[in-house]
């Protein structure tokens, strides 16, 4: 069971940590028989189980990487779920239907829960998509950069926008709006999460008196590291 990272503000700093201490480990002030000025919040989790969304894009750390929390720089691994969740996802052997192994991922969904045509089709436009003999490994062979697990999904993803009669997303358009800001996020939650591991605590800088204090978490985030 993952943990979760909540955050609160004392003596000017902003704190993230698994629980609340009994003394601020900023200050050494004790809280025990006093109230927090704030409630803490819970930082947004930005992994969640990938068999579990279905009609999603998901993103995950390559088998390789397994043992390696995200970390930016590590290979990814991208698949497309069923409306089961079953993760169909592109290797060197061809595509894989995965029923395990997509439980903390980065899931993008694809379809809106009132697009029932498109999701009363999606399993039987997944599987078709899948067998067709471009990914064939006997047929065409999976190129690091260009035939991989990427070119896969993105494929799949035009091939659904067309369907709908909408404009397709290139390859740099799609990293940089759909993959690249929520990798990111991931990463900076996997960090904190380390960090607390490690120390107990992550202890950041928090102006006094912002009113954006807890609301605004990812921004702040951002600006801090
Ligand atoms: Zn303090």
């Amino acid at each position: 069971m993952e943990k979760n990272v909540i955050r609160f503000s004392h003596c000017g700093k902003a704190i993230f940590c698994f629980f609340v201490p009994e003394q601020c480990p900023g200050c050494g002030v004790s809280f025990s028989g006093r109230r927090l000025e704030e409630a803490p919040v819970r930082v947004p989790n930005p992994f969640s189980n990938g068999h579990k969304a279905p009609c999603a894009f998901l993103v995950a750390p390559a088998e390789e990487n397994t043992l390696r929390e995200f970390d930016g720089g590590s290979d990814l691994h991208t698949g497309i779920t069923d409306t089961n969740g079953v993760v169909y996802n592109y290797t060197r052997s061809g595509v894989r239907r995965d029923s395990q192994g997509w439980e903390r991922c980065i899931s993008v969904p694809l379809v809106q829960p009132d697009m029932f045509n498109l999701i009363n089709q999606w399993d039987q436009y997944l599987e078709k998509f899948s067998s067709a003999q471009m990914w064939d490994p006997l047929w065409q062979s999976f190129h690091e950069e260009t035939h991989n697990c990427y070119s896969f999904t993105l494929t799949f993803i035009n091939c659904v926008l067309a369907a709908q009669s909408k404009r397709a997303l290139g390859k740099d358009e799609f990293t940089r709006t759909f993959v690249l800001p929520r990798v990111k996020q991931a990463s900076k939650y996997s960090t904190l999460c380390q960090e607390i591991s490690q120390n107990h605590f992550y202890i950041v800088d928090s102006p006094k008196g912002d009113i954006q204090e807890g609301q605004n978490d990812e921004d702040r985030g951002d600006s801090k590291h």
